[in-house]
């Protein structure tokens, strides 16, 4: 059995006398052979007094670009081991693995190589005039400064990027802050392996001990005491809305309040224009769709949850391609036992209301927890008059919606709430569409797809990742790319 022990101060914990839980593997419900020991408020408190102490050291540190790419070349060296946890404890694919391994790896060197930039911290530089009548106008220098000590929380269905040193560990880290995780229960081994790997990277360039600590918790006291704790500056947050939002009270409550980046839920809606259809592309689009809607048993919080198709000739063939092609998709395991039931109560609640008709993919597996996916299809008229319909559905299913005319799409549009992402599926989206359509659409999702599916993320500069509330708690930020580093700094001036 392996033992895994809270990682505070460069020292792993394990303290036998506490209490412990387990993984499981979700492809057949049975505890992994392994044991974590919960972190006690005191390990809690431990953990943010050498974070603090380390703001100071860590954040003027010349090493921090050099941190980065040795967490990231650590990470490539442990592959094998990295990804043999993940797949045991999320029940997630190889070939996903690896590649979320290499998103993580890539993330940590691009902010490497953001920080590296001479004076990336300054935003802008003004000079002074002496001459200026009638007063002297001093020089105004603006820079980024670290926000201070950062609590975060990972999402269980990325072990890597949204986890442990994913992008809001990255961020942080480039900024110049401690960083203090705490967990996710479903995946504390792969965690603790990442979390070994950053303290290692810490000692071999001897950076403070503080600068990076790792809680495991199977419950929500060590998360609330977190964000309660006056020591901890911001957390960056990836997961359901409710849990998001229970922070984000949280951190409102405190007598200083502080920022929570919330990543959460979104249903991603999909517009198909009949204008798509004039390439006889119903069965091609099907199949785009419904992979886009069950890779990884649609475990994605940018998964297309809700498809308008046009009531035409058209857009019946493309709902039977939609049907056709769901039968044939292969099941796979979803990534907890918790989530597959909260999956099935659900998508059961949706087929009790009155006006749906649900089609579930008729595959088998071996797998326990199976993501077999599913189907609603209504008329607008009832899909717009039931709540029920209005939130996202975590796991392999989507609304199919049909629609009238255009003017019901620009109904749902002013009422929907914030959404990750928009799909716009027509011959040419950008003029051939009503242009206060296209506005309300940016008012309401943090990414426009002109053709294609929502899922997979670029990192890249140019990428949003988060949009008006609920899917974001501040849409003004992303959490992909080099410009996430903007939530865990703060601008000061320097006037001379
Ligand atoms: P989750 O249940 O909200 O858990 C995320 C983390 O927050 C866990 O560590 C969890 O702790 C903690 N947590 C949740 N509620 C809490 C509370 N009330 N108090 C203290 N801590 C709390 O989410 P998940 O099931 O892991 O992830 C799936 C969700 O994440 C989906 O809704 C998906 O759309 C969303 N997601 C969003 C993005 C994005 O970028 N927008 C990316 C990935 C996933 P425990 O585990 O101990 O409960």
């Amino acid at each position: 059995m392996r033992t895994f022990g809270n990682i505070i101060g460069n020292q792993e914990i394990v303290n036998s006398n506490s209490a412990y839980f387990t993984t499981t593997n979700p492809k057949d419900n049975k505890p992994i052979d392994n044991r974590f020991y919960e972190a006690t408020l005191d390990d809690l408190i431990l953990a943010t007094q050498l974070a603090q102490k380390a703001l100071y050291p860590y954040s003027k540190s010349k090493k921090k670009s050099a941190f980065l790419e040795l967490i990231a070349n650590k990470l490539e060296i442990n592959r094998d081991q990295l990804i043999s946890s993940y797949c045991l404890e999320s029940g997630l694919p190889e070939n996903r693995a690896h590649s979320e391994l290499n998103r993580t790896i890539y993330q940590l060197k691009s902010f490497s190589e953001l920080i590296k930039q001479e004076n990336w911290e300054i935003t802008h530089s003004s000079p002074a005039d002496e001459l200026r009548s009638p007063t002297r106008k001093p020089e105004l220098i603006k820079k980024r400064l670290p926000i201070g000590v950062v609590a975060v929380f990972g999402a269980s269905n990325f072990p890597f990027a949204y986890s442990t040193v994913g992008g809001d560990t990255a961020s942080a880290f480039a900024a110049g802050c401690p960083v203090i995780v705490k967990c996710h229960p479903f995946h504390a081994e792969t965690s603790t392996l990442v979390a070994r790997l950053i303290i290692d990277s810490m000692k071999e360039l001897d950076l403070p001990e503080g600068t990076f600590s790792h809680l495991l918790s199977s419950d929500y006291v060590i998360g609330e005491a977190l964000v309660n704790n006056p020591i901890v500056s911001a957390v960056g947050f990836t997961g359901s809305i409710k849990g998001g939002l229970a922070l984000q009270q949280i951190a409102q409550n405190r007598s200083v309040p502080i920022p929570v980046f919330a990543e959460m839920g979104s249903q991603n809606p999909v517009f198909i224009f009949e204008s798509t259809f004039k390439n006889d592309n119903t069965e091609s689009l099907g199949k785009k769709l419904i992979a886009s809607i069950t890779q990884n048993s649609g475990q994605f919080c940018t998964k297309p949850g809700i498809i308008f198709i046009p009531n035409t000739p058209h857009g019946i063939d493309l709902v039977n391609a939609l049907k056709k092609s769901l039968h044939e998709q292969e099941i796979e395991a979803m990534l907890h036992k918790n989530i597959w039931n909260n999956f099935q109560q659900l998508t059961s609640l949706i087929n009790e209301q009155p006006g749906v008709k649900q089609i579930v993919s008729i595959k088998d597996s071996t797998f326990e927890n199976q993501g077999r996916a599913v189907l609603t299809e209504m008329d607008f008229e009832t899909y717009i008059s039931n709540n029920v319909f209005h939130q996202e559905v975590f796991g392999p299913h989507s609304f199919i919606i049909r629609y009238d005319s255009e003017n019901q799409l620009n109904q749902f549009i002013t009422i929907t709430d914030g959404q990750l992402t928009i799909s716009i599926f027509s011959d040419n989206p950008e003029h051939s569409l009503d242009d206060v359509f296209l506005f309300e659409c940016q008012l309401k999702a943090g990414r426009i797809i002109y053709n294609g599916v929502p899922t997979g993320v670029e990192v890249d500069p140019a990428m949003q990742h988060g949009g008006p509330f609920p899917s974001s708690s501040d849409s003004r930020f992303t959490a992909v790319g080099t410009d996430s580093i903007e939530r865990f700094t703060r601008r000061v001036t320097f006037q001379k």
